[in-house]
């Protein structure tokens, strides 16, 4: 009796941690994690990345005394940065790639699509001398510190799609931490999208306008933008995007624009109210403006924790859902597409909502795709050149 009783009991707990870790995979609570971000936190990182206060290695407390490229300093902030990562519970990839030059990976490899990533990345390494102690508090201690809140607060997250933490070193010497960073291969999940933070703590004119840098050769970056607004929405931050267009190039996001990978670049206004501080002596933790950098952090964190949990699969609402027809239905092994704008991108989900087809195309009038699914209700979306984006259920039968 006591050990039926027992294997009952432990069945039912089977039965319960397995439908706690199913909805915690599909549902992971990008809500629950804003609330736990905290500015004491934040603070903390960016006073510990620009030497304000120490950090420990190996139990001895040391300062970091400037991350610039060919200063000491800088590979005490990647063993400080990859440290922490690893007492969050990443795999941390330290990828030295030159005799100077090291990025710091953190990851956490996704539940349902692993081989497939979202990045949130920023460069750690600042302008500076050999000798003279800058604190590059803006440029970019401020993205490295929304980076490491990001790797606390999501640490306990299962996601579906990987996330990768990417720390760049070298930008400033012209993006060569990230352009020597391979985007696939040697293990690497292929990249999905990549949000780039680049001075996110200026805010002279205090009207807290958030900078989303797109480009216009890849479509899907504005789709992407478009979703960010969407998060910035949903979650009540107080911050106005604008989303410029064609974006800034001199920054990592354009990477991965060279690669045809749909980067965006969040950052402060580089437009209207740039940093006068920028690049000089006196970016420092005092010339900041911290609540802007808090909500820059949070917006950051919650684009991220949103797109690994859905990635493309919450596309805006249709605009111009007139100007499509997806057909036949039920369709074999052809489906087409008449559409009077450009479609650049076709994906098909199943009736769980899991991707199971995707293509770039640039199709116009008339165009099919070819595919071999199993029989069942498919969910059929198009992306068109113009951003607009149309859903139809579809019944494929072989
Ligand atoms: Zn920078």
């Amino acid at each position: 009796m006591r050990f039926k009783r027992f294997k009952i009991v432990l069945t039912t707990l089977l039965v319960c941690v397995f439908f706690m870790n199913a909805s915690w995979a599909q549902q992971p609570s990008c809500s629950a994690a804003l609330t736990s971000i905290s500015a004491d936190s934040l603070l903390q990182h960016l006073q510990e990345l620009v030497g304000k206060k120490p950090i420990y290695i190996k139990d001895s407390a040391q300062f970091i005394p400037s991350r610039f490229a060919f200063h000491p300093g800088n590979a005490l902030a990647a063993e400080y940065i990859s440290q922490k990562c690893v007492s969050y519970g990443y795999a941390v990839r330290n990828m030295q790639y030159s005799q100077t030059g090291q990025n710091v990976i953190a990851e956490k490899r996704g539940t349902q699509f692993p081989n497939k990533s979202v990045v949130l990345c920023a460069h750690y390494d600042c302008v500076g001398s050999s000798h003279a102690k800058f604190q590059g508090a803006d440029d970019n201690a401020s993205g490295c510190a929304a980076l490491l809140e990001a790797a606390r607060v999501l640490k306990d997250i299962n996601f579906p799609y990987t996330i990768q933490l990417a720390f760049w070193d070298e930008e400033e010497m012209g993006l060569v931490g990230s352009k020597n960073f391979p985007s696939s291969g040697g293990g690497l999940p292929e990249i999905i999208t990549v949000i780039n933070l680049d001075m996110i703590a200026w805010d002279g004119n205090q009207d807290s306008l958030a900078m989303i840098h797109v480009t216009p050769s890849l479509p899907q970056s504005i789709a992407y933008a478009t979703r960010i607004q969407e998060v910035l929405k949903q979650h009540n931050l107080a911050l106005q995007p604008f989303v410029k267009n064609p974006g800034e190039p001199n920054t990592d996001h354009q990477t991965f624009w060279n690669r045809d990978i749909p980067a965006i670049g969040l950052t402060e206004d580089y437009d209207n109210d740039f940093n006068p501080h920028w690049h000089r002596f006196s970016d420092s933790i005092e010339n900041l403006h911290i609540p802007y950098f808090i909500n820059m952090s949070k917006l950051a964190i919650m684009g991220l924790c949103e797109l690994a949990q859905d990635a493309l699969t919450q596309l805006p609402e249709p605009k111009t859902a007139s100007y499509y027809a997806i057909y036949p239905n039920p369709a074999e092994h052809q489906i087409c597409f008449n559409s009077s704008q450009k479609i650049v991108y076709v994906s098909i989900y199943n009736a769980l909502g899991k991707l199971v087809f995707e293509q770039n195309l640039l199709a116009t009038q008339d165009d099919c795709i070819a595919q071999s699914l199993p029989e069942g209700l498919y969910f059929v979306r198009l992306l068109g050149l113009n951003q607009s984006t149309i859903q139809e259920k579809i019944w494929i039968k072989p």
